[in-house]
C-alpha cells in the first residue's frame, strides 16, 4: 500500500459558536439563537477553508449557522425514518439493505443535515453498541448489504469500527458494506494518519466482499490536497469510492461548480453517485433549491463534465422511496422510482404539473397527472 506523506496535525473540534474567531460579537449573539435550537460543531481544519472576506463563501454556508434556519418550522424527521427503525440503531426500508446508525457525532454539523435530530438531547435512534443491530441482520436472510451511518462511523475508534466490520464480514450473504462519511471533507487526516484504519479497510474489502466509502463532498473547495490524499489512500486500500451530496443554495447550485466538483472527483477516483434534493427537514429551507431549478442546473452541469464525471443521478430520498427526477418540460415534471419499499413502484414513471415552487414530492402530489 502506498504510504501517503502528509504532515501530522491535531484537528481541534469545537461545539460552541463562541469559539469561531472570525465572527463579530453581534453575529455571535444572533447565531447563538440558532445554536440553541440546532447543534453547532466544526473543527479548525474545516473552518480554515473559509475565505472570511467572501460573505458568500460556500464552506461558511455549509458549517456556520444562518439566522433564517429558525424561520423554518419543518419536521425534524421529514422522511419518517422512525417508521423504518426496526431495532435500536437499525433502519430497514429496502428489502436487501440495512442501515446501522452506529455513531451520533460528525466531524462537523452541516447546517442542512437531514438527521440533525440525532445531535439533539433525548434522541435514542443511534446505537453505539451494535450487538442487537448485527443480530437483526443475522436474523434477516434477505439483507445482503449494510450501510454504516449515523453520524459518522469514521469518528469511531478504528478498533471499534473494525469490530463492527468483522462481525458483518462473518455473515456470508452480506457482500457489500458501505460506510457513509464526511470525514474526507471535515478531517481527511483521520484517514491519512491512521495506518490501522487503512489496513482494516484493505483486509475486509476483498473481491468476495467489498467495502464502499460513500463520501460527501459538496463543493470543489473541500477537495484540498489533504482531501485528495485521503481519497488516494482509500483507493490504495482497495475500497470503492462514491460521492453523494445534496444540491444546496449558495453552495453548489451552479452548473459550473457542480461540473468542477464532478470532474475533480472523477479524476481522483471517487465516482459521483447521487445528487440529492435537499430534504425538507426543519431548518433546511434556507439551503433548499426548487426541484425544477435544481434539475436544470444539474443537467446543465453535464455539458461541462466528462462522461465519467456525470454518472450521478439527481434523486429525492422520499419516505416512499428514492425518486429520480428524470425530466422537466414546459408543463410537466417527470419522476421515476429508483428504489422503493413497495417494489412494484420501482421503474414506474409519474407525471406532475410543473410547479417551479415545488421543493418536494409532497408539493407536487396535488398536481399528479398520470402513470406513463
Ligand atoms: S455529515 Fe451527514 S450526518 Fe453528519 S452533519 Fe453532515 S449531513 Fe448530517
Amino acid at each position: 500500500m502506498a504510504k501517503i506523506e502528509s504532515k501530522k496535525r491535531t484537528v481541534k473540534y469545537i461545539n460552541c459558536i463562541d469559539k469561531v474567531k472570525n465572527l463579530t460579537v453581534n453575529e455571535l449573539q444572533a447565531l447563538k439563537k440558532v445554536c440553541n435550537i440546532y447543534s453547532f460543531r466544526a473543527n479548525d481544519y474545516y473552518l480554515n477553508l473559509i475565505d472570511w472576506n467572501n460573505p458568500n463563501d460556500p464552506i461558511k454556508r455549509i458549517i456556520i449557522p444562518n439566522l433564517s434556519e429558525i424561520d423554518d418550522n419543518g419536521q425534524l424527521d421529514a422522511c419518517n425514518e422512525k417508521a423504518i427503525t426496526v431495532a435500536p440503531g437499525v433502519q430497514h426500508k429496502y428489502k436487501h439493505t440495512a442501515l446501522l446508525l452506529c455513531n451520533e457525532t460528525c466531524g462537523g454539523v452541516c447546517r442542512y443535515c437531514f438527521r440533525k435530530r440525532l445531535f439533539m438531547d433525548n434522541n435514542s435512534e443511534v446505537a453505539v453498541d451494535t450487538t442487537i443491530g448485527i443480530q437483526y441482520i443475522k436474523n434477516h436472510p434477505e439483507i445482503t448489504n449494510v450501510l454504516l451511518t449515523g453520524g459518522d462511523p469514521l469518528l469511531l475508534s478504528t478498533e471499534r469500527l473494525e469490530n463492527i466490520i468483522k462481525e458483518l464480514h462473518k455473515i456470508e450473504r452480506v457482500k457489500i458494506i458501505r460506510i457513509g462519511t464526511k470525514m474526507t471533507s471535515f478531517n481527511p487526516m483521520r484517514i491519512t494518519e491512521d495506518d490501522a484504519l487503512l489496513r482494516t479497510l484493505r483486509k475486509y474489502s476483498t473481491p468476495e466482499k467489498r467495502i464502499y466509502i460513500m463520501t460527501h463532498f459538496d463543493h470543489p473547495k473541500e477537495l484540498t490536497e489533504e482531501a485528495i490524499n485521503a481519497i488516494q489512500a482509500l483507493n490504495d486500500a482497495g475500497v470503492t469510492l462514491c460521492n453523494q451530496c445534496p444540491i444546496l443554495k449558495g453552495v453548489n447550485d451552479d452548473s459550473n461548480i457542480l461540473a468542477e466538483l464532478y470532474n475533480e472527483l472523477a479524476v481522483n477516483g471517487c465516482t459521483p453517485y447521487y445528487a440529492f434534493q435537499c430534504r425538507p427537514t426543519a431548518g433546511n429551507k434556507p439551503y433548499a433549491v426548487p426541484i425544477t431549478r435544481a434539475y436544470f442546473l444539474f443537467e446543465e452541469s453535464k455539458k461541462y463534465a466528462s462522461g465519467t464525471a456525470i454518472r450521478a443521478k439527481y434523486v429525492m430520498s422520499h419516505a416512499s422511496g428514492k425518486i429520480e427526477i428524470i425530466g422537466v418540460d414546459d408543463k410537466h415534471i417527470y419522476l421515476k422510482y429508483h428504489r422503493a419499499q413497495n417494489t412494484d413502484l420501482i421503474g414506474k414513471v409519474f407525471v406532475y404539473k410543473r410547479d417551479d415552487n415545488a421543493y418536494w414530492l409532497d408539493d407536487l402530489l396535488p398536481h399528479k397527472i398520470n402513470f406513463v
